[in-house]
């Protein structure tokens, strides 16, 4: 006898939640899975100093709220709490990784084999002459369509080689040693608003990679009904 509940089912983390964005040209994408706190919990987070909560938000604490953020007064934020679910390629991953204030936990190819997906840019970016880490929108439409292909048939060529060393009994944890930066991963993130607002001015900024910014775009767009206010101040 199973013993699950007879209401319970499963679902592949690989598949968008409810909530969720697209990106990538519709070959990655960011969910909101869960959330705590509202605007009213930072301005009561704030005024817990004087012994008073109010349990909605006028004008007046708007202004609050206002003055916190320009000054830099940011532990009211870490009240409230975002996780998001996110399916991107694995070197996006590791910049976000780099993020040392989120918590993750992401699928392992060491238990599965299922699922792999790999990321084809839409458009080939150049490389940027005076800038060794940027990239610049310069290649030839030619150049890029033979760069795609490119990319395409490895992509394709070291999926059929993992499958062999599969196929020849190898184990998956060695295995995956072959499969490029361009495998899809999906990973949960959880993070306060103060950190999600660090990780969004540093991702969201024009010395970030493009693919990391189409994320934290993402991001801002699920959390703006949230933090309307929050947003405004931010311009997002
Ligand atoms: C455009 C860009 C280019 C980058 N290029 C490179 C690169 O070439 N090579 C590379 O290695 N990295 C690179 N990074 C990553 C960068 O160095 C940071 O690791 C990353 O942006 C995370 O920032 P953070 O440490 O502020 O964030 P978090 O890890 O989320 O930390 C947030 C804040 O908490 C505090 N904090 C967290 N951990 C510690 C700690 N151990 N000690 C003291 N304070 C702490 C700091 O104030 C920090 O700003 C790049 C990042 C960007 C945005």
């Amino acid at each position: 006898m199973s013993d699950k509940p007879a209401s319970r089912t499963t679902t592949s983390i690989n598949v968008p939640p409810p909530n969720h964005v697209m990106v990538l040209d519709g070959q990655g994408w960011v969910g909101l899975i869960d959330q705590m706190g509202t605007e009213t919990t930072i301005v009561n987070a704030a005024r817990v100093s004087f012994g008073k909560m109010v349990d909605t938000m006028t004008e007046r604490d708007v202004v609050l709220m206002k003055y916190l953020l320009e000054n830099r007064h940011t532990s009211p934020l870490e009240h409230m709490a975002f996780t998001f679910v996110v399916h991107c390629p694995l070197f996006v991953r590791s910049q976000w990784h780099r993020h040392r204030t989120w918590s993750y936990n992401e699928i392992s190819r060491r238990y599965t084999e299922v699922d792999m997906e790999f990321y084809t840019p839409a458009v080939v970016r150049g490389q940027s002459a005076d800038n060794r880490q940027a990239s610049v929108d310069t290649l030839a439409k030619e150049k890029q369509d033979e760069a795609r292909a490119l990319i395409d048939r490895q992509n394709r060529e070291s999926l059929a080689l993992y499958e062999k060393l599969l196929g020849m009994g190898v184990c998956r944890e060695q295995a995956r040693g072959v499969l490029p930066q361009n495998l899809m991963t999906t990973f949960w993130a959880s993070v306060d608003l103060g950190n999600l607002i660090h990780f969004l001015d540093l991702r969201d900024h024009e010395g970030a990679q493009w693919e990391i910014r189409q994320y934290a775009h993402a991001i801002k767009e699920l959390v703006k009904p949230i933090v309307p206010h929050v947003a405004g101040i931010y311009g997002w």
